[in-house]
């Protein structure tokens, strides 16, 4: 399921072997629109270090995904709707609906979203 980060989508993504309408770069991290969005703003945060997985984080790690927590709000502060709110997703494996193996952080906005979801 997981693949090394010589075949893994983000990682080219990160090293700009595969071109990505990038958002923001900062602390390694790197922020891009999704190919496919579900909401109006659908940005995914990614650490440019190969995780596949929230069950590969490390203790070292704690830091970085605060980071990427912090990079989506400020990406919906200043994209306008950080005050009627958003959602951040983490998908983690097979039940999560996690297609990409490169840890990612959704940022979903510009819309009411529902609750439950699928
Ligand atoms: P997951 O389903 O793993 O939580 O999310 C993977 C996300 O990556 C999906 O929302 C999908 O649309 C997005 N995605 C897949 N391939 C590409 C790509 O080549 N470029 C970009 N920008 N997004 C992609
Ligand atoms: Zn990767």
């Amino acid at each position: 399921m997981t693949v090394d980060s010589a075949d893994c989508l983000f990682c080219k993504i990160a090293r700009g072997e595969i071109p990505a309408d990038v958002v923001a770069q900062r602390d390694g991290l790197l922020a891009f629109n999704d190919i496919h969005p579900q909401a109006p703003h659908h940005v995914l945060v990614i650490p440019t270090e190969h995780v596949p997985t929230v069950n590969d984080l490390a203790e070292r790690h704690a830091e970085l995904v605060g980071r990427m927590v912090l990079l989506a709000r400020d990406v919906a502060a200043e994209r306008g709707f950080a005050e009627d709110g958003y959602r951040l997703v983490l998908n983690n494996g097979r039940h999560g609906g996690q297609s990409v193996y490169h840890l990612h952080l959704h940022l979903l906005g510009g819309r009411y979203l529902t609750w439950p979801p699928g």
